[in-house]
């Protein structure tokens, strides 16, 4: 008699930090899991993204606040960033999420079944692996897959000079010249970690500014802190060929004639979507023309039983935004009743400095019609952020300009990332900009910026001079 195929509650495709948090929420909820990975738990986010990135930015800003020591009254001399060394640390931070996630999945029961995984009719799951093929039964499917950065037809990224970011976060040694194709998130942090370093940036942008997607004063802000920092942009701009592929090098022709030249080149202009190979067209599960699964709030694809999340699915492509899709996900197929909210989603750019946004901003106010009240604050006048030496930057509140909420913010100085979430929690409990003014915040601190941008928007900012006076 044939061995039965092992079956299960909840298959969950993909490790990433779509898919594991899925898989645990699930066991949570008594079902028997199995977590399918062809590389490495954590996915993209852990082993070729946040984190990565992240280590590599805490030993560069490590490396700019010691040249800055003088002035600080502190002397560090010889200040020699070892990039090797750089690399080991963010190799060891990363091995140990990874082991983290490894014990969690154990602790919780979920089995973890190393290899490709794709969809066979009848509710099976074929799963390719290192020592052979084998099947699984599974009552429902979380395909939590993910994405691959982007290629452009213009590069041959077979030669070692283009660089996606997974590339980039493998370097050997940091390129002298570096031309970054892509102005996004991922681009511009590449372009902070790299020019502490050392590397000559430019950075190639189709748009008519940087960060195209974030509030336009922040964009302008950031192209002049760039600037300063010696990164040139060129916005409206594209690679029109490349001339030259050498082994040390690269020379491209872009769009206004001009020939750049560099020692590596980054392609950063997006990522692609992980359903190819999946078995979806014959299950029939639906796709958008560029690859994207289909789902409805509860995370569900038009195939009842079969959910996606995380960036296979698009729209908010980032971390978090795939944890909490998987744990939609993981409640609906255990019997639960979920929904996914996107109206309040924080994200965060990790240049130097930071930038943290939420909701609504100033752009998509004017595109939409809805009237604000536009309320700033600058870094610049709060006692904490001239302390620290960091008074780069700004607080601004979207407030609606009848009712008083907080419909968004826009924050780029020191630890966006963490004070953003202040007004993330304030805008989920649906305070207006008076509720904020009106909560004392501990001095100094740099949430006090967030408190006078609150009470700028009334006229009652202590630390900002009156209109004219
Ligand atoms: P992934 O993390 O891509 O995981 C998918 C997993 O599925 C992978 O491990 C893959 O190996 C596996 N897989 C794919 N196909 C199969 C298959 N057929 N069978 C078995 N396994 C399969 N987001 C943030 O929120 N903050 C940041 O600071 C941030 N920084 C980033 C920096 C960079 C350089 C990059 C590239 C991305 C960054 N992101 C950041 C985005 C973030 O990494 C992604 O949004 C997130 O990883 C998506 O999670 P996911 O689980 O959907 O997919």
């Amino acid at each position: 008699m044939a061995e039965a195929e092992p079956r299960y509650d909840v298959v969950v495709i993909g490790a990433g930090p779509g898919g594991y948090p899925a898989a645990i929420r699930a066991a949570q909820r008594g079902a028997k899991v199995a977590v399918i990975e062809k590389e490495k738990v954590g996915g993209t986010c852990l082993n070729w993204g946040c984190i990565p990135t992240k280590t590599l930015l805490a030993s560069t800003e490590l490396v700019a606040h010691a040249r800055e020591a003088g002035s600080f009254g502190v002397k560090i001399e010889g200040i020699t960033p070892d990039w090797t060394a750089i690399m080991e640390r963010k190799q060891t931070v990363t091995d140990t999420l990874v082991r983290g996630i490894l014990s969690l999945l154990k602790a919780n029961k979920v089995e973890l079944i190393a290899g490709t995984a794709s969809l066979t009719p009848g509710k099976k799951v074929l799963v390719k692996g290192a020592e052979g093929d084998s099947t699984l039964e599974a009552d429902r499917v979380i395909i939590a897959t993910g994405s691959e950065p982007a290629e452009l037809p213009t590069f041959d990224f077979s030669k070692p000079v283009v660089m996606t970011s997974t590339d980039a976060l493998a370097l050997q040694s940091v390129p002298k010249s570096l031309i970054i194709v892509g102005s996004g998130v991922i681009g511009s942090e590449f372009a902070s970690i790299f020019s502490t370093m050392g590397t000559q940036i430019v950075m190639i942008e189709l748009m008519d500014r940087m960060l195209p997607t974030e509030d336009s004063r922040v964009s302008k802000q950031m192209k002049s802190t760039f600037r300063k920092q010696g990164i040139e942009i060129k916005t409206e701009t594209t690679v029109k060929e490349v001339l030259e592929y050498r082994d040390d090098g690269i020379k491209v022709e872009i769009s206004s004639g001009d020939v750049l030249e560099a020692e590596k080149l980054l392609v950063s202009i997006g990522r692609r979507f992980n359903s190819g190979g999946l078995g979806l067209e014959d299950l029939g599960v639906e796709l958008d023309e560029r690859g994207r699964i289909l789902v409805n709030d509860r995370m569900e694809t038009n195939v009842g039983g079969i959910y996606a999340i995380g960036d296979v699915v698009g729209g908010i492509m980032l971390a978090h935004v795939a944890t909490f899709e998987g744990l939609v996900a993981a409640e609906n197929a255990t019997g639960g009743s979920s929904t996914m909210d996107y109206s309040v989603v924080p994200a965060c750019i990790f240049t130097t400095p930071e930038i943290g946004s939420v909701g609504l901003n100033t752009d998509r106010a004017a595109e939409q019609g809805i009237e604000v009240n536009v309320s700033r604050f600058s870094f610049g006048a709060l006692g904490k952020a001239i302390a620290m030496g960091e008074d780069r930057g700004f607080v601004q509140l979207v407030i609606d300009a009848g009712t008083d909420k907080v419909l968004g913010a826009q924050i780029m100085g020191p630890h966006a990332s963490d004070l953003i979430h202040e007004v993330t929690v304030a805008m989920k409990l649906g305070a207006t900009a008076e509720d904020i003014a009106t909560t004392i915040h501990a001095h100094p601190s740099l949430p006090e910026a967030i408190m006078e941008a609150a009470e700028a928007a009334h006229g009652k900012a202590i630390h900002v001079a009156p209109r004219g006076k």
